[in-house]
């Protein structure tokens, strides 16, 4: 399988070490088509991009995206975090033309909104799993969201559950390289209900940008074609 994108990467405007232009040279040196600039949130206690940084962002990402036309195309995304049970996020309303797209995930160290501790307390018993994976699908429903970051990270998820809810509004699984929680037998569940997949490196330094080892090795197990993954070669974002 051959990816031509990595839609999930980090700058020093979060808690990367690399900074856009140099996450998209690198991008550049593996190969890819496009790549995406995805810092945390503004919700997150100790990451979260600043508001007041967005337009800079987004005026950087332009620039660079003339200086590098025909090498690179570079987006400029923003990595949400699930704020409460009922699928509160920190999606940015007035800021939101800013940015092309929207992942979103669980992260430890946000700002709840409500029920944080629902998140953590017993998280394995089956009322929290499945409390927990309404919460992001409430989320999906809510929000324009095109990818949900590494599943089943930090909380335990339903897959099936969540995969229904993705199909639903067109979001993507991710299969992350970084965090790789999500087994073979749960993409094999989510691919029968119809979920696409994105491999992502998640790279927090321009070395690690598209690098999707072990994203790749989960999809091989799992059995995913080409088809059934949104960066790969006949597809896109
Ligand atoms: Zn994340
Ligand atoms: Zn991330």
């Amino acid at each position: 399988m051959k990816l031509i994108a990595d839609f999930h990467t980090h700058t020093t405007y979060s808690h990367g070490k690399g900074s856009i232009e140099t996450n998209a040279l690198a991008a550049i040196a593996k190969g890819l088509n496009s790549i995406a600039i995805t810092d945390h949130g503004p919700g997150h206690r100790f990451y979260g991009v600043r508001r007041a940084k967005f337009a800079k962002m987004r005026e950087e990402t332009d620039a660079l995206n003339v200086k590098y036309a025909g090498k690179i195309k570079i987006l400029l995304g923003l990595e949400l975090n699930l704020l409460s049970l009922e699928g509160e996020t920190d999606y940015p309303h007035e800021q939101a033309n800013l940015f092309d797209f929207f992942l979103m995930g669980y992260h430890r160290g946000v700002f709840p909104k409500s029920g944080l501790l629902s998140f953590t307390i017993k998280k394995r018993a089956p009322e929290a799993i499945e409390r927990n994976t309404r919460a992001i699908c409430l989320a999906l429903e809510r929000y324009p969201i095109k990818i949900v970051s590494h599943p089943g990270e930090y909380i335990p998820l339903d897959i099936t559950l969540l995969a229904k809810a993705a199909v639903k509004t067109g979001a993507a699984l991710e299969i992350n390289a970084s965090h790789p929680a999500i087994t073979p037998e749960q993409i094999k569940l989510a691919k029968a209900e119809g979920a696409r997949f994105v491999l992502s490196s998640d790279a927090h330094t321009p070395e690690r940008v598209g690098d999707f080892g072990a994203a790749l090795r989960l999809a091989m197990e799992a059995g995913l074609s080409e088809h059934d993954v949104i960066n790969a070669s006949s597809t896109n974002l």
